[in-house]
């Protein structure tokens, strides 16, 4: 070895440690297999944590793995696309904005789902959170996050004997994951503090880099914070309303606080649902200090706050009573300048009715510029619900729009599906995701040929049957079942295959497939025309219908009629959707409409070739064309839930029995579903450009983001 290879390998190795320290790698497949080949085993058993890898590897071993010329190529192959990446000047963003590009957007979310080995979120509103972050990156928008740095995360769940759900909350190490202490020059840790009760609670924050975005987590678990605000910040929604109030005050008005500390000014303040909305009322607080009259402060919060509601029902708002914030925020309170009815008003429908009690959305609709629903239907439902608070009869004069939500397309992708697209449609395809040409070139078979389509969706079938074949292993064997003499009976990698992962809220009705269930075993167990379903999804701690709904469809599984047919899947996170969502035929979601605002796992599927089979809600109902997937049900709410909950339950089997299974087994001579494939084409062609978070980053930065240019 000479000085010069000496001097690469060293540049190579910081290079790793930038990179593994920045979550573009999460989103960059050869990226990931640099990590994969430096340790296999650690690489699984860390959850594909690049952090881990790289921290159990001593440097001598790196020096010497990176003395193979071929690995050193590669590596400096995938560090110069990162670099390229980092400092790439003509993004979406130049392009398509006015050159003001000093419109920092600070994004308040409770939490961020970016990767498996950052267990901080607990559904869709943190994969959406997490979506939005990348997407910002890639088009070059000016973006930071801001949320809790939760060190037991969300639960891990594990099922009894008896299908029952079990939550274990393992403790993150912050030394072991792509997160960094937030410093001063000095090297100590920034810290801030709020006002909670009679206590100043002080946190330090964490950084994550995703890309060219920073996102900034709160955590109270300092020494000189007594142990009950210590744990203010250890669990994902932990605890009862005092919890939650508090964590929601760490969120909104310690993020603020946080941002000053780091000399951070953003031009937008974007809540994600109505978590962070305290952050109107520091920002309030800022302004009356420097001499502000109420009205001009308010006038300039409103100008510079965006507000997404997520939440159809009114019971899932979050609401605290007078005496709880009394309590809790009468510090803060003080120091806004505020008697107790006034606070209160903020939050309140009818700002006089003392006994009315305080909702954080009542606070973010008040206080922001612009605010949305996350679908067309989610709009209107918004704007119906909040008619009161706006004064207005005519729904359609409430001032609440609607951006459709997405997902990260190459987040989600699955690496066999990158190759199959690269081979396709070339290598710049990745740079125009949302543009519809690209996409109508699916539709002509000269360049994507049916048997290639077929071989890419056999491929990914055989896949996550692999993937679940393993897990059901770890399953079986934690519970001392005896896996070895029925593993060869688990799925079946010629039958269509449906999948279904959520969380196991009630109203997405996980267990309506199995209602008439003579029905479903017929189905199920037709020898010509085998179907299979895989579940998955975590209840609530505190929903027993949830996990008793997760119990039922355990207990089917077992059942010997149905046994290897029916799976369900442990731990329902980012690593198994994704390999469910590139796995199946079939996506289904049954919600009770009009409940799912949005909905996007259905929107993970498409770039793999899976169909969706939903009611029409959420986004469905906007991406449905009749040709692109199948619709169960109308455009519109049935009177009751009973009627709805049966007619859903009857149309669903019927569309599976009489349109998609025969169309997946309609084949020609070469054992093609012609049909079936003509289906996916359409699907990919109509949805792909829309529903992806870069279609709804750039719909944000035009519609809301440069509101008041
Ligand atoms: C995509 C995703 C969700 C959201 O799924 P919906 O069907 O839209 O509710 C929830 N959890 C995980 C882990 C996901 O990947």
């Amino acid at each position: 070895m000479n000085s010069t290879f000496m001097e690469r390998t060293e540049q190579a190795i910081r290079g790793l440690r930038r990179l593994a320290y920045n979550l573009w790698w999460t989103w960059n497949p050869k990226a990931q297999d640099i990590f994969h080949a430096l340790s296999e085993r650690k690489w699984r058993s860390s959850n594909h944590n690049a952090v881990a890898v790289l921290k159990s590897i001593s440097h001598a071993e790196l020096q010497a793995r990176l003395c193979e010329k071929e690995f050193l190529e590669q590596v400096e192959s995938v560090l110069q696309e990162f670099e390229n990446y980092m400092g790439k000047k003509d993004t979406w963003y130049t392009a398509n904005t006015s050159g003001n590009g000093s419109r920092l957007v600070a994004y308040f979310s409770a939490e961020f789902g970016l990767h498996e080995c950052l267990p901080i979120y607990s559904g869709g509103l943190g994969v959406l959170a997490g979506d939005h972050t990348k997407s910002a990156s890639d088009l070059g928008v000016p973006f930071i996050g801001v949320s809790l740095f939760y060190r037991n995360g969300y639960f891990q769940q594990t099922l009894g004997p008896d299908g029952w759900q079990h939550e274990s909350y393992p403790l993150i190490d912050p030394d072991t994951i792509p997160v960094e202490l937030v410093t001063d020059d000095a090297g100590n840790p920034v810290t801030a503090s709020v006002q909670i009760a009679h206590a100043t609670v002080t946190f330090h924050a964490y950084r994550i880099n995703v890309g060219r975005a920073t996102i900034y987590l709160l955590d109270t678990n300092r020494e000189e914070n007594d142990l009950h605000y210590r744990e203010i910040t250890s669990r994902v929604y932990g605890g009862d309303s005092t919890t939650r109030v508090m964590q929601e005050t760490i969120l909104g008005i310690g993020g603020v606080r946080l941002l000053r500390k780091l000399g951070i000014a953003p031009r937008v303040f974007h809540m994600n649902e109505g978590h962070s909305a305290f952050l109107t009322l520091e920002l309030l607080r800022e302004r009356l200090a420097q001499g502000d009259t109420r009205a001009d402060a308010e006038a300039w919060v409103r100008d510079h706050s965006v507000f997404t509601t997520h939440t159809p029902v009114p019971a899932g708002h979050d609401r605290f009573t007078p005496d709880l914030l009394d309590h809790l925020l009468s510090m803060f309170r003080e120091r806004l300048g505020f008697d107790h009815e006034t606070l209160m008003s903020y939050g309140r429908e009818r700002p006089d009715d003392s006994e009315e009690t305080f909702c954080m959305t009542v606070l973010a609709l008040k206080m922001s510029q612009a605010a949305n629903g996350v679908s067309e239907l989610h709009g209107q439902i918004s704007r119906d619900m909040w008619k009161g608070l706006f004064h207005v009869d005519n729904s359609e004069e409430v001032p609440i729009g609607h951006i459709t939500n997405g997902v990260h397309i190459l987040g989600w992708m699955a690496n066999r599906t990158r190759q199959f697209w690269h081979k396709h449609l070339g290598q710049k395809w990745i740079y125009y995701l949302k543009q519809e040409a690209i996409w109508a070139q699916v539709s002509d078979p000269e360049l994507i040929p049916d048997e290639e389509l077929w071989a890419l969706r056999y491929g990914l079938r055989r896949d996550l049957i692999e993937y679940v074949r393993r897990m059901m292993r770890h399953q079986f064997q934690r519970v001392g079942a005896d896996y070895d003499t029925v593993q060869g009976s688990i799925l079946n990698p010629d039958a269509l295959t449906i999948g279904f992962a959520r969380r196991f809220a009630t109203y997405k009705r996980a267990p309506l497939f199995f209602r008439d269930f003579n029905r479903v075993v017929e189905l199920i167990n037709n020898p010509e025309r085998p179907v299979q379903i895989v579940f998955a999804g975590k209840a609530h701690p505190r929903d027993d219908q949830g996990k008793r709904f997760i119990q039922e469809i355990v207990g089917h599984s077992k059942n010997p009629a149905l046994f290897g047919k029916v799976v369900f899947l442990e731990n329902y996170d980012i690593n198994v959707a994704r390999h469910m969502i590139s796995g199946v035929d079939l996506w289904l979601n049954n919600p009770r409409r009009p409940m799912e605002a949005s909905g996007t796992s259905g929107m993970k599927i498409l770039i793999h070739g899976g169909l969706n089979l939903s009611i029409l809600d959420g986004w469905w109902r906007e991406g449905y064309s009749g040709e692109n997937g199948w619709a169960i049900g109308e455009d519109s709410t049935p009177a009751s839930v009973e009627e709805q909950d049966e007619r859903d339950a009857a149309l669903l089997q019927e569309i599976l029995f009489n349109d998609v299974i025969p169309e997946f087994y309609d084949r020609d001579e070469y054992g093609i579903p012609r049909k079936w494939l003509q289906r996916v084409r359409k699907s990919m062609e109509t949805l792909i450009p829309q529903f992806n978070t870069d279609r709804m980053v750039s719909d944000y930065v035009t519609k809301y983001y440069h509101i008041t240019d």
